[in-house]
């Protein structure tokens, strides 16, 4: 069984992915992980993520980077977003989350491309959103739980910018998959949404939309 959970930044979808994973003993995948991996290898070899040669040559990361605490940082959030535009760059990512999905027993896999390009005939697929202010609320708590000074205005601009760039781009642009059910986690605590994810997945699973 395959679970697709898209949805923009800090919309709350690893989270609920991760919540998915407990609940149907799945092994989850962040995608995002993967292209923050080779958006920290393109700055660690000098190289410029706007360049696809540079940005192609970071898919090249050892897999411990994916372990790295300094991959979940907003500036390489925002690189990803970079490397992330040039075809080549989703190209050669592609193989290793199929292989992830297709693993038997099955997988839930989080990103901006799984219902729609990954793994489009996932069993089960969740669009997770919430607003600009909300999703930079968090970012801004988070921040400030981590010791940090972040700055609200910054993060509504950055991520305006990130939508904006997932969403425009040409390949594999962040929209909501064919077959999708939107959860939007604005007004939610995790709890629930969490708790209506599942009964999202179950509905989809049994064929049926919640009552
Ligand atoms: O989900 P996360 O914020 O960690 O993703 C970082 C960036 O990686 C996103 O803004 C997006 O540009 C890119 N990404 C992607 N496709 C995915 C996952 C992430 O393009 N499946």
């Amino acid at each position: 069984m395959i679970i697709a959970v898209d949805g923009p930044a800090a919309s709350g979808k690893g989270t609920i992915a991760k919540a998915l994973g407990r609940h149907y003993d799945l092994p989850c995948l962040d995608t995002g992980l993967l292209y923050r991996a080779v958006g920290l290898s393109v700055l660690d070899a000098g190289g410029d993520p706007d360049l696809e040669s540079d940005a192609l040559a970071g898919c090249d990361f050892n897999d411990s980077l994916l372990d790295d605490a300094a991959l979940r940082s907003e500036a390489i959030g925002a690189i990803a977003s970079r490397v992330s535009v040039h075809q080549s760059v989703r190209l050669a990512l592609v193989q290793r989350q199929r292989e992830f999905a297709t693993q038997p027993g099955g997988a839930i896999l989080d990103g901006r491309d799984i219902g729609t390009v990954i793994a489009p005939d996932a069993d089960a697929k969740l669009f997770v959103t919430a607003s600009v202010a909300v999703r930079a609320q968090r970012r801004y708590a988070e921040g400030l739980a981590h010791g940090g000074a972040p700055s609200l205005e910054a993060l509504v601009a950055d991520i305006e910018a990130r939508d904006a760039r997932d969403m425009s781009r040409e390949t594999a642009p962040l929209k909501m998959a064919a077959g999708s059910d939107l959860l939007d986690t604005s007004d939610l605590t995790i709890a629930q949404a969490v708790s209506q994810a599942i009964a999202l997945v179950d509905a989809q699973l049994e064929g049926r939309r919640p009552a």
